[in-house]
């Protein structure tokens, strides 16, 4: 089968590979139909992680269930399937706490985890019952939804937890740090949510118009110190709910410094930090800090449901499209900024 892998810095490409096989009784092997580039994925195309060459890539699937094995319950051969970017067991503690990323027999998709990539014809997925949940038949070749149910494998999940974390509420104000494609998932999800103001902070204008049209009531696109001033006049002097959706020192600083004495931070970006002072601006405001990698697998059914009864549409962030081959091409994209998020099309070459 066809796959993307990972050779270095800016180094990825599409060759042929052996095909994934059941392997557990638990297990199924889908046929990849629709996957994504993630912002995440840019870590290693920068060479900031450094996962070993030869790797598969991608933890974003949606495909058709080819293979089943022998002890799985819940899906058959045809079934259209949507998986959260790790998998779950859906028994033990964590998952009974909703907490799946956290799951005792939790696997995640490469390069760093030990499953194949989703950036692939092929992918063999265990704990199948616990992890994949099945997209309704009459929307199994209805591409408009398809693009809208995609983003829920990870970044809109991951932008829902973060406004959980921030404990976002009906009439609330939220400000959301990012304008990659976890903010402006992050911006959609305080509006489900029921929040009144959203202010979009980020540094790219086409972004935060996209921000715009997700739902945010303003939006900052100053830097450093004069965001923050921005966002405490916006604020009058500081916000309840703040969602920090980058991972950078640069972002939980700023977010440090916008919440208000009291507030919440939800934070959901991947922490890459030399440093960790924004927690003494933390402490001396009593801020409740909460965040993670998200359990998709605790959101996807809700969110599905309003994607499918047209109240969530996450596809505003899936501004190109390539196909397998393409892989390469939307890396680069990604990371010359010129695409937010990538969709790829499996088996469209
Ligand atoms: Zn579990």
């Amino acid at each position: 089968m066809k796959s993307a892998v990972y050779y270095g810095e800016g180094d990825i490409r599409v060759e042929d590979i052996e095909d994934p096989e059941i392997e557990n009784p638990e297990d199924v092997v889908i046929r990849v139909t629709h996957t994504c580039i993630c912002g995440s994925d840019l870590w290693y195309y920068r060479e900031y992680d450094d996962p070993e060459e030869g790797s598969q890539t991608g933890h974003e699937p949606m495909g058709i269930v080819e293979e089943v094995g022998e002890d799985v319950t819940s899906l058959e051969e045809g079934d259209r399937v949507i998986s959260p970017f790790s998998t779950s067991c859906g028994e033990c503690e964590f998952c009974r706490k909703g907490i799946y990323t956290s799951c005792k027999k939790s696997e995640f998709y490469s390069p760093n985890g030990t499953l194949g990539g989703a950036q692939a014809e092929k992918l063999r997925i265990p704990q199948a019952d616990g992890t994949l949940v099945k997209v309704p038949e009459r929307y199994e070749d209805n591409e408009e939804v398809l693009k809208k149910l995609l983003p829920l494998t990870d970044v809109m999940g991951t932008g829902h937890h973060a406004a959980v974390c921030a404990n976002v509420e009906e009439g609330d104000t939220a400000v959301v740090i990012g304008d990659g494609a976890v903010g402006l998932c992050a911006v959609a999800a305080s509006k489900r949510l029921g929040a009144e103001r959203i202010i979009a902070v980020g540094h790219h204008e086409d972004r935060l118009e996209v921000a715009k049209e997700m739902g945010a009531t303003d939006v900052v696109s100053s830097k450093g110190e004069e965001a923050v001033e921005e966002v405490m006049e916006l604020t009058n002097g500081g916000a309840n709910h703040v969602l920090e959706c980058v991972g950078a020192e640069s972002a939980l600083n700023t977010a440090a410094q916008i919440v208000r004495p009291g507030g919440n931070i939800g934070y959901v970006g991947v922490p890459h930090l030399e440093s960790a002072d924004f927690v003494n601006q933390m402490f001396f405001k009593n801020v409740r800090f909460e965040g993670g990698p998200a359990p998709v697998r605790n959101y996807l059914e809700e969110l599905m449901e309003d994607v499918l009864q047209g109240t969530l549409d996450p596809s505003p962030v899936l501004n190109k499209v390539v196909d397998l081959e393409g892989i390469p091409e939307g890396y680069d994209a990604m990371d010359n900024r010129e695409a937010i998020k990538v969709m790829v099309k499996v088996g469209e070459e």
